[in-house]
């Protein structure tokens, strides 16, 4: 089966192929950068990571743009109140998102595109919409006008046909039923940052970022275009309506929204007051990739509902794929190989990708390697799993890893703290012990197991091989 997406725009799962050259071109929206971006928005960016490791999985070439929203109501407002110039404020939460993302193993898009250093793009964009008669000025602003845009309305599948009224908004953000002219450049107000352009002194309105740097990066048409479920409406709809009437050409052929995490039943949101950052996680003891597993664990259409005990559950998913992986590495075992495993394990990756074809179905998928687990567990118990069919779990576990990478502890917060070995080099110490037993240096490998052991490691010798557990 071929790889599919469900279509916000037409609202059908949809086969993919990107438009020309096997890359895919696409745009998603970053991060606001007012504050620590919290784990509901590293939902969302998780769930990009995913798209993009998966479009690579399936041999497409990737060129992608995320936006930094370094310049809006919000900002401007801490930025005055912490007595920073914007770029001083914007710079330093940039920083933190990016070391946060580096912390989540996501992996950078090949663009990242700051707002601030567009505005030239986003002045050409408006005097186009401008000298096509789309806009009107009004106190110092420019307005779209909704009204002109016939299509306004098809992404959010609304019918504002009754409110085209000619009335304004300034805000960025607005629900449904405050559909109205919306603003793209904002009239130079006090002391508030401004730029000088032909239509006057002022700043973008958010809207227009994002249609003037994905189509001067990617072209007219974006093969794929994504965020969370909140900016279908205005921002998205905002979105076509600008660069359609610029062009005349469809602005994206998929749109594609994550759902929000949820705590307590609730959106995560800064305004709510009920978020956590990743660092207040870390803080606590949670390690990177364990917030990584429970972001990706939950189809990106599905509401997540963040707990404690969800994370824990996490961690325990990914200890047992790590022992399992140490496991069928290191297990003493016949020789040969036993084809029935074979098979098992080329129809896990099967299934592994038939659920990411399906829109990204990461439970399905981890359900997959989960039963592939325990089948191989069960098949190393009865000596069904030979030597040569180390290769075979091996390469389900990379295909496995590729996506959602959690196999590798990373430097670990608590443990690093505590000069704590990685697992990866509690298995070379491993390797080393068997080493010097196999060359009969019986002090070296007490040592070994002593030194370990004072790391808070302890070596059980089965006889499948050396198992180790944290005391
Ligand atoms: P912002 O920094 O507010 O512009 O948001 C950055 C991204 O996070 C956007 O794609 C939002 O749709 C998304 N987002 C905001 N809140 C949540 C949430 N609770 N769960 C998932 N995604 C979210
Ligand atoms: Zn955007």
């Amino acid at each position: 089966m071929a790889l599919r997406f469900f279509n916000t725009l037409t609202q059908e799962l949809e086969v993919f192929h990107p438009q020309k050259d096997n890359t895919v071109r696409m745009y998603t929206c970053g991060p606001t950068v007012y504050n620590y971006v919290h784990i509901g928005n590293f939902r969302t960016f998780t769930f990009q990571d995913i798209l993009r490791r998966w479009l690579r999985y399936r041999g497409y070439k990737l060129d992608h743009v995320m936006n930094v929203t370094d310049v809006d109501d919000k900002i401007i407002a801490n930025a005055a109140k912490a007595q920073k110039s914007l770029a001083d404020y914007t710079r330093e939460f940039t920083k933190a998102f990016f070391e946060d993302a580096a912390a989540l193993r996501l992996e950078k898009p090949e663009h990242v595109a700051p707002a601030t250093e567009h505005i030239p793009e986003m002045v050409e964009a408006i005097q186009k919409l401008a000298a096509k008669n789309y806009t009107y000025t009004n106190d110092g602003s420019t307005y779209f006008r909704i009204g002109s845009f016939s299509q306004y309305g098809k992404l959010s599948h609304n019918d504002f046909a009754g409110i085209r009224s000619g009335a304004r908004v300034d805000v960025d953000e607005y629900d449904k039923a405050d559909a109205r002219d919306f603003v793209l450049w904002k009239g130079r107000k006090g002391n508030e940052p401004f730029w000088t352009t032909p239509f006057g002194d002022g700043r973008p309105g958010w809207h227009i970022e994002c249609s003037a740097m994905a189509m001067s990066y990617l072209g007219e048409t974006l093969d794929i275009h994504a965020g969370g479920v909140d900016l279908i409406f205005p921002h998205h709809e905002n979105e076509i309506a600008q660069s359609e009437s610029i062009t005349g050409k469809p602005f994206a052929r998929f749109w594609l929204h994550s759902e929000h995490l949820h705590i307590e039943s609730q959106k995560m949101s800064k305004s709510l007051g009920n978020f956590y950052t990743l660092r207040d996680l870390l803080e606590m003891g949670y390690q990177p990739e364990v917030i990584r597993y429970l972001l990706a664990s939950v189809p990106y259409r599905k509401k997540l509902n963040f707990t404690f005990d969800g994370l824990k559950a996490a961690a325990k998913s990914i200890e047992r794929l790590r022992d399992f992986e140490l496991r069928a590495a290191s297990a003493k075992l016949p020789p040969g190989r036993n084809e029935a495993v074979s098979e098992r394990s080329a129809a896990a990756i099967r299934q592994f990708e038939e659920a990411l074809d399906d829109d990204l179905n990461t439970a399905e998928a981890l359900a997959a390697v989960f039963e592939y687990v325990r089948a191989i567990n069960s098949a190393l118990d009865e000596q069904q799993f030979q030597e040569e069919n180390r290769w075979d779990a091996a390469r389900v576990l990379e295909v496995f890893d590729g996506l959602f990478d959690v196999l590798k502890p990373g430097p670990s917060t608590a443990a690093a703290a505590n000069g704590m070995p990685s697992d990866s080099e509690i298995a070379s110490y491993i390797e080393e012990r068997q080493q010097a037993k196999k060359s009969r240096d019986f002090a070296r490998a007490d040592q070994i197991r002593a030194l370990l052991d004072s790391k808070g490691i302890l070596l059980e010798d089965t006889k499948e091989g050396v198992r180790w557990k944290r005391k």
